[in-house]
């Protein structure tokens, strides 16, 4: 059995896609930053995260004060 050719240089690209993606994210120092709602895998959930709004790296978990705050903004 063969690989589809096309199946096979999409992943090629998606390989090269990932490894500078990754490369970009190393370099990055994250200095900005902003809470966001992620989708979780399928379906409608959502987790609540810090991504860095350069490189879209999640850099850390928003405390619920973080949380409280993003939602009120979100609000008005
Ligand atoms: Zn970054």
């Amino acid at each position: 059995m063969t690989t589809n050719r096309k199946v096979d240089k999409l992943l090629n690209q998606k390989n090269k896609i990932e490894s500078e993606l990754r490369k970009i994210r190393e370099e990055c120092n994250h200095a900005q930053r902003t809470v966001k709602q992620i989708p979780r895998g399928e379906g409608r959930q959502t987790d609540t995260r810090w991504v860095c709004d350069e490189c879209t790296k999640i850099v850390g978990y928003p405390s619920q004060f973080d949380i409280d705050k993003f939602l009120n903004k979100r609000k008005k």
